[in-house]
């Protein structure tokens, strides 16, 4: 943001220095979002002592939830700050969809990770997810119901952030597209784009937004790879008697 309002492309930049030091224009910035800021006259009308009154299991405050998925009622959701993910479903979303049983969730957005719905106890609010390899982020929930098979998240989320990279850190750049050609199909087989060996395909690791592809130098198709694989797993002599 702070590149662009310089008029420079939109691209991070390295830390340190922190913009707190060195930020807009090389001088000291301070980086709030909206949200912190639209809070900011109920504080001073109010008191903090309102505003700390809300929340729930140990949390103080309110928190926009933009919730979706496959809830009743999706939409950006205003509630205690460390409501559960459960909590949110049923009181604030309807609970969910006829058909649909809640699976998984991400708690904070495309890159704040994922976690089943047995883990539905957690507060959602800063500091609490991170024991589980997750945050808060945006606090865009996304509810993900058993239809949805385990696979069909995470390679959506490898593809989005696959095209997405702008490509200056090579285990962003190359990693992801890495992990979405070994991540396993619907099928259970790996995925058209894999790079194995004897396959024709192969990672593009130029830098340059969203360049980490997998191309195909060949005609292969996802039925032409697993076929060859097949052949080569056949191939293979037999261990302790089995084939
Ligand atoms: S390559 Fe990925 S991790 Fe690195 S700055 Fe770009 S988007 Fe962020």
């Amino acid at each position: 943001m702070i590149e662009s309002i310089e008029g420079k492309r939109g691209m991070p930049r390295l830390r340190p220095p922190y913009v707190a030091q060195v930020g807009l224009f090389g001088r000291p910035t301070l980086e709030h979002n909206f949200e912190t800021l639209y809070w900011v006259r109920d504080m001073l009308e109010r008191g903090p002592e309102w505003f700390a009154a809300h929340g729930r299991n140990g949390r103080k405050g309110l928190r926009s939830f933009s919730v979706s998925g496959r809830v009743r009622e999706p939409g950006v959701k205003l509630a205690p700050a460390g409501i559960t993910i459960q909590e949110l479903i049923d009181e604030y979303c309807g609970g969910m969809q006829d058909g649909h049983k809640f699976y998984a969730y991400l708690p904070g957005g495309a890159s704040g990770g994922i976690l089943p719905a047995a883990m539905n106890d957690i507060p959602l609010d800063f500091d609490t997810l991170q024991p589980y390899g997750c945050f808060i982020g945006s606090a865009a929930v996304w509810c993900c119901p058993t239809r949805t098979a385990r696979w069909a998240p995470r390679a959506t989320l490898l593809r989005f952030f696959r095209d997405e990279s702008c490509g200056q850190c090579t285990p962003c750049r190359a990693g992801t597209a890495k992990a979405l050609a070994s991540s396993p199909s619907r099928s259970g087989t790996s995925r058209a784009g894999r790079p194995v060996a004897g396959d024709a395909r192969r990672v593009d690791l130029r830098p340059g937004p969203g360049r980490a592809r997998i191309r195909s130098t060949a005609s292969s198709s996802t039925s032409r790879t697993n076929s060859a694989r097949e052949q080569s797993l056949r191939a293979r002599p037999a261990i302790h008697g089995k084939t």
